[in-house]
C-alpha cells in the first residue's frame, strides 16, 4: 500500500488531549483520578447564552449561514473589539470559526508559504507548532525569561529574512504570565521594523488577576499586521460549542475565508446565536467565574509554594506552572500512577523541568489533589 502523508505522520498528537483522555480512561476503569490536565472551565455555560441558542434552534436557525459568520455576531465582535481592545475593527475584518483553534489553523494556512519561519515564545501551547507545520512553515523557538516570563532584546536574535510571523499568547497557556507593556512594545517594534506578521492569541484575556490585559493590535500600527485570536471557550465556559474568531486585516480574512469555505464551511448556525448573547448580554457571569478562578489560584499557588515548589507568575489564565526537581515526565507520571492526579508535563510546552496544573476545577477537588501531591511528592 502507498504511504500516508508524511507531513501529518511527523506531527505528534496533542499532549493536552492525550493526557486528559488517559485520565478519562482511568476514571472509566473505576480509578478515582483527579484531572488537572485539561484547560477547561468546570462551570456550565451561563443560562442566558444557552437560552439564546435554544431559541435560535426552535425558530429554525438550522440552515447554512454566511461562511464568515452571521452578521449579528460579526457586528457584536467588531463592537467588542473596538470598545474593549481599543483598535478599530469593521465586521468585514472578523471571521467566526469552529473554536479558536480553527482560527489559528486557518490563519497559519492563510499567511505562511513553505519554509516561512514563525517564532514561538516558549513555554508555548501545544497546537501552534503543528498548525505551522501543516501550513508548511518552520518553527523557531525563543524562550522567555524563566524568572519573569517577559521578553527582552534577545528576541531579535531569532529574526532573519525568512521570519514571517511571531505568535504571542498573553495571558499565557501554560505559564499564566501576562505580558507587560515593555514586552508588548518589543514585539510591536520587531514586527514593524522587520515587516513581520503577528498572531496574538488573547483567548484568556478576561482571566487576569490584578494585571492589565493589553492587545497587541492596539499598539502603534500593529492592527495592520496582527491576527487577533479569541473565542468563547474560556471566558464564557463554552468549550464544547466550538466557537472562536479571528480579527485581522481584510486581505488575511479573505484568505482565511477560502480555507473555511472549503473545509468546515462555517461555525454552527444556532450556536452562533448563543455567542451573540454572550457578547451583548450581561457580563456579570464572566466576573463571577474570574473571581472563583482567582480564589482557587491563590489557594493552589500558596500550597505549592509552601511545599517548596517555585511557580511561574500565575497572573492570568487558569494554570499553575510549577518547577519540579527532576524529570517532569517522570514526576507527572508518578503523580498520576501513585497519586491519581493528572497534570501536563512542561515538556509538552517545550519546557522540561516544569509541570502545568489546571485549577479550573472545584475547590474540593483541588484540596484533594494538593493533598495527594503532598503525599506522593
Ligand atoms: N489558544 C489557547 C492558548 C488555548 O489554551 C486554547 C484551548 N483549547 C485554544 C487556543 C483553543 O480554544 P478553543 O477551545 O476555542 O478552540
Ligand atoms: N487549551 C486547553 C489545554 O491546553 C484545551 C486542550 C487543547 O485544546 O489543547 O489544555
Amino acid at each position: 500500500m502507498k504511504r500516508l502523508s508524511e507531513k501529518i505522520a511527523s506531527i505528534a498528537p496533542s499532549a493536552t488531549i492525550a493526557i486528559s483522555d488517559k485520565a478519562k480512561r482511568m476514571q472509566r476503569d473505576g480509578i478515582d483520578v483527579i484531572s488537572l490536565s485539561i484547560g477547561e472551565p468546570d462551570f456550565d455555560t451561563p443560562r442566558h447564552i444557552r437560552d439564546a441558542c435554544i431559541d435560535a434552534l426552535n425558530r429554525g436557525e438550522t440552515h447554512y449561514a454566511p461562511s464568515n459568520g452571521i452578521p449579528e455576531l460579526l457586528n457584536a465582535v467588531s463592537e467588542k473589539i473596538t470598545r474593549e481592545n481599543h483598535f478599530s475593527c469593521s465586521p468585514e475584518q472578523v471571521i467566526v470559526t469552529c473554536g479558536a483553534k480553527d482560527a489559528i489553523y486557518e490563519a497559519m494556512e492563510a499567511v505562511l508559504n513553505p519554509g516561512d519561519e514563525t517564532i514561538l515564545l516558549t513555554p508555548a501551547w501545544v497546537s501552534y507548532e503543528p498548525c505551522v507545520q501543516i501550513a508548511g512553515g518552520k518553527v523557531v523557538k525563543h524562550a522567555v525569561n524563566s524568572k519573569t516570563f517577559q521578553l527582552d532584546d534577545s528576541l531579535l536574535e531569532q529574526v532573519n529574512d525568512k521570519t514571517k510571523m511571531i505568535v504571542i499568547n498573553s495571558p499565557s497557556n501554560p505559564s499564566g504570565a501576562v505580558f507587560n507593556e515593555k514586552s508588548m512594545k518589543l514585539v510591536a517594534d520587531v514586527c514593524q521594523d522587520h515587516d513581520i506578521f503577528a498572531m496574538s492569541d488573547e483567548i484568556y484575556e478576561k482571566l487576569v488577576y490584578g494585571k492589565e490585559h493589553l492587545s497587541l493590535a492596539a499598539i502603534d500600527d500593529m492592527a495592520q499586521r496582527t491576527i487577533t485570536i479569541n473565542g468563547f471557550s474560556k471566558s464564557y465556559a463554552m468549550t464544547g460549542w466550538r466557537l472562536g474568531y479571528a480579527v485581522a486585516p481584510m486581505n488575511i480574512i479573505r484568505q482565511m475565508s477560502i480555507v473555511q469555505q472549503h473545509s468546515v464551511s462555517q461555525a454552527t448556525t444556532f450556536a452562533m446565536w448563543g455567542a451573540v448573547a454572550a457578547l451583548v448580554g450581561d457580563q456579570r457571569c464572566v466576573e463571577e467565574m474570574r473571581k472563583e478562578f482567582d480564589r482557587r489560584r491563590k489557594y493552589v499557588i500558596s500550597e505549592l509554594n509552601q511545599m517548596g515548589y517555585e511557580t511561574a507568575p500565575a497572573d492570568g489564565a487558569f494554570y499553575a506552572f510549577v518547577k519540579v526537581p527532576g524529570d517532569d515526565l517522570e514526576i507527572a507520571n508518578r503523580w498520576l500512577v501513585e497519586g491519581h492526579v493528572a497534570t501536563t508535563p512542561g515538556s509538552a510546552f517545550y519546557t522540561p523541568g516544569w509541570i502545568r496544573l489546571s485549577y479550573a476545577t472545584s475547590m474540593e477537588k483541588l484540596k484533594d489533589a494538593i493533598g495527594r501531591i503532598r503525599r506522593v511528592g
